[in-house]
């Protein structure tokens, strides 16, 4: 049924018209998380034709922007960006991804990929990060618990990357950020900075809130931990006069099917979506 409903919106002109008209002007930052590259040569095959695809660093320097820019961003540092390298190096794409240091480079998991049948994952974000901590642990996971199979980058395979690759920061361990205490959510931010400079080598300027959860006290701490800008997945469009550390963002959710990917792209589909959720 939605993939009626994206082809009937991608051949309704109006993804076109959103691309010609708002996203001329402005800086689209697109957010995947693990798209496999099969699907990535697709969407970016798609993606390099229609936009001009420009690295976050670049827009964070204020530097000139053609038109149609498009960043491309992944979260969480899913171990299956590794096999992005090829194509991102075909199509020459400076992308970015932004790591939980405390689980790349580990057999830890993402806390949000375990599935229990006594709670969901909608549900334990609801909850104080200390009780949604305890409840895993209840059912059987801890965010320092190793596992036989690795979710997250390794370090060698980061170091290998690491060309090809802006990696930035996304927490230690993706809470949900404004469930936090002040002293969780400042440990969050500050230690996943020196973790990923000093243990990684990187040079970490950005962050992405988990999940998109931030506020006022959240863009504070990023600016005393000294990093320039953060991602949200707020909709909406990018010019050099949108709050640095309110960056708006785009979910294509990883899809492989185009129609899908031009509506989401475009920024119709959240358009949309926030229209009918503001009624
Ligand atoms: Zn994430």
């Amino acid at each position: 049924m939605t993939k009626i409903l994206f082809k009937i919106l991608r051949y309704s002109g109006l993804p076109f018209l959103f691309r010609e008209t708002i996203q001329r002007r402005r800086v689209t930052i697109l957010m995947f998380h693990d798209i496999g590259p099969a699907a990535a040569e697709r969407v970016f095959g798609y993606l390099t034709k229609k936009y001009n695809v420009v690295s976050l660093d670049d827009f964070i320097a204020r530097k000139p922007m053609p038109q149609k820019a498009l960043i491309l961003t992944f979260d969480d540092g899913h171990v299956g960006n590794y096999d992005l390298v090829p194509v991102l190096k075909k199509y020459n794409l400076p992308v970015t991804i932004f790591l939980c240091a405390g689980i790349v480079g580990t057999r830890r998991h993402y806390w949000f990929t375990y599935k229990h049948p006594a709670i969901t994952t909608s549900e334990l974000k609801q909850k104080s990060n200390a009780l949604r901590l305890t409840t895993l642990r209840e059912v059987g996971f801890d965010e320092e618990k190793e596992f036989d199979e690795p979710q997250a980058l390794s370090k060698c395979q980061i170091d290998e990357m690491k060309n090809a690759v802006n990696f930035q920061a996304h927490t230690m361990f993706h809470p949900c950020l404004p469930t936090c205490t002040n002293e969780e959510a400042k440990e969050e931010v500050f230690q996943c900075k020196t973790v990923l400079e000093n243990d990684f080598g990187l040079r970490i300027n950005a962050f992405a809130y988990p999940n998109g959860d931030y506020g006022d006290r959240e863009t504070e701490l990023l600016k005393a931990a000294g990093y320039d800008c953060g991602v949200t997945v707020d909709f909406g469009f990018n010019t050099y006069s949108t709050d640095p550390f309110r960056l708006k963002r785009l979910s294509v959710n990883d899809t492989s099917n185009l129609d899908e990917l031009i509506v989401k792209a475009s920024g119709v589909w959240a358009f949309f979506k926030m229209k009918i959720f503001q009624n």
